[in-house]
Formats: structure tokens, sequence, C-alpha cells
């Protein structure tokens, strides 16, 4: 059983409780700000308090989707975990490209380096530094799994090395890797690049299909191979209603995969209340759309399937 490891260290499947799999709590300044201004969640107070409250609503366990050398702030998880109570379990890897400067060295270093650089995230500590300059400066926090990301460049060179380093880190580190899936892109073609390395689908999960796929026959053909489906289009109305949303889940649980569906909100600056307070806020799940989700007829043990017991199952297989 792999074990389970959060910026304040490994903690038991049971400690787990409410899970959202998929959430940016607090990300400095940097190129994705430049590509888009809600990405930035850099003042810690705030970040705190959002977090406080998702706890006081239910919520036990965030998995912090923003890699290393992608202006992650891996000290300020730290101090958010052990003031929330909530762990944090945080991610290496790397992001879409268009996030990183030019000059960046993600664009310089080889596949032995891109692997060695997750693997000390994720047995030594996380980087501090590694935003702008090479990484030098560590904490003793860990990464717990490994963030990648695939856009409509699909398998390029550039994209086929990172992927390679990031599929040789989760198989000699045991972890998983977690895949944000741009609109568009072929994540049936990455699924079938990542078996070739030797990943068991059981191990990946792929992030955003809901808003990033319109055709269903593919998530459930993805499904069937064994992969996990994170979904987090939830309070985000401007590419669908929630009611859209319960709809694509309730045609997934029917279709019979409903251990291998995950929830999350995906969050921005834009949807935390701290920041903004017309935004949904990190509870949203908690209060309103579970809600909705058991009026639809969706029941509580499938629910506690997607917000617990699938993430246990994942996280630990
Ligand atoms: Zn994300």
């Amino acid at each position: 059983m792999k074990e389970i490891v959060t910026v304040l260290g490994t903690i038991r499947k049971e400690d787990i409780g409410f899970c959202q799999c998929h959430e940016h709590i607090m990300l400095s300044k940097g190129k994705s700000f430049e590509v888009n201004s809600a990405l930035c969640l850099d003042d810690l107070e705030k970040s705190l308090n959002e977090v406080k409250r998702y706890r006081q609503a239910g919520g036990n366990t965030i998995l912090e989707a923003q890699p290393g050398g992608c202006n992650r702030m891996a000290k300020e998880l730290r101090y958010i975990s052990e003031e929330s109570g909530v762990n944090i379990i945080a991610a290496t890897g790397f992001h879409k490209l268009i996030f990183y400067p030019e000059n960046h060295w993600i664009f310089t270093a080889s596949q032995e380096e891109l692997e060695m650089f997750f693997i000390s995230e994720l047995t030594n500590g996380m980087y501090t530094d590694a935003d702008n300059g090479l990484p030098v400066r560590r904490c003793s926090a860990k990464a717990g799994f490994i963030k990648t990301a695939l856009d409509v460049e699909e398998l390029t060179s550039r994209y086929r090395k990172l992927f390679s380093a990031a599929a040789g880190a989760a198989i000699k580190t045991n972890r998983f890797i977690m895949v944000h899936i741009e609109q568009n892109a072929d994540s049936e073609l990455l699924l079938e690049y990542l078996k070739e390395k030797g990943l068991k689908t059981g191990n990946l999960m792929f992030c955003h299909m809901d808003r990033a796929c319109k055709d269903i026959n593919v998530l459930k053909r993805m499904l069937s191979a064994g992969v996990y489906l994170e979904f987090d289009t939830i309070g985000r109305f401007k590419y669908h209603s929630d009611e859209h949303e319960i709809h694509i889940i309730k045609e997934l649980i029917s279709g019979g995969y409903e251990d291998q569906l995950l929830f999350s909100l995906d969050t921005t600056r834009t949807r935390f209340k701290t920041y903004d307070n017309a935004a949904i806020g990190l509870d949203y799940i908690l209060t309103t759309f579970i809600p909705e989700m058991k009026k639809s007829g969706i029941t509580e043990e499938q629910i506690d399937k997607l917000s617990n017991k699938n993430c246990i199952r994942f996280l630990t297989a």
C-alpha cells in the first residue's frame, strides 16, 4: 500500500475524511498571473481563513495541485495545514508550459534532471526557490504526488520529455500522477503513452475532463481503461450549470463507474470568498453542491465514494 504523504508527514487512510482532489490554496505571482490574473493566491491569512471555512463545513483533506518551480508556496502550505487542521497533499511535477517564463530551467533540463527533481521533492523535501532560478533551497515538507499537464500542443518532444520524467519518478517512488487536461487535448493518446511507460491506470487521475471533453463516450472509455476522473466544473457557470455537472456524474454512475469518480473545485482567486466576497468559496461542494446531488437522487453512499472512499483507494493503490 502507498504511503499518504502530506506537508506535515504521513497520515493514515482513516485521517483522509472528506477530500477535494484538485485545489489551489497558495499561488505566488508569476507567469501564470500574467496569463490569467485569477491565478494568484498569495495572501497567507486569506488563504488560511478560506481553508478554515472548508474545515468548519466538514472538509478534512485537500490535494494542492500547484507543482514546484511553478509558483507553488510550499512553506505556506505547511503553515496553513498546521493552523487549520486540514491535511494538504502537495505536488511536484510540471504545469502547462505557457505558465513558465521563457528562460525557465524547465525548458533546458534533461529528462534525467527532471526526474531527479521530481524524486527529490517527493523523498527529501520541496524546493522553495525554483520558480526562476535553479532549485537550491528546500524545506522539510515533502510533495505527495506528481502533477502533470497536457494542452493542445499534445505530445511534442518537450512534453514527451516531461511526461517520461514524471512516469519514471512515479514508478521509482511509488507515487501517483495527476494530469491536467486542457480543453480539447487528446487524453486517450496520453493514456496510451503513460501505459507504455509502465504506469498502472489505477495510479492515474485525469482532471477537468468534465469541461475538457464534451464527448461522454471518451470519458467512459477512459474509465473502462481503469483511470480515475476528477471533475471540478462545479459552481463554474461560464462553462456549464451545476445541473449539467450532476447530469454528467449521474450518467457515469449509471454506467457503473462510481468507484472511479472524484470531485473538487480547482480554485482560483475568483473562487475564494476570502479574496472575493461574491465568490462561491472553498466550502461550496459541502454547503451547496452535495445538497443538489442528493435532490437529484444521488445517494449518500455514492457521495461518500466521490468524497472519501474513492480518494482513499486512489491514494493508497
Ligand atoms: Zn488546477
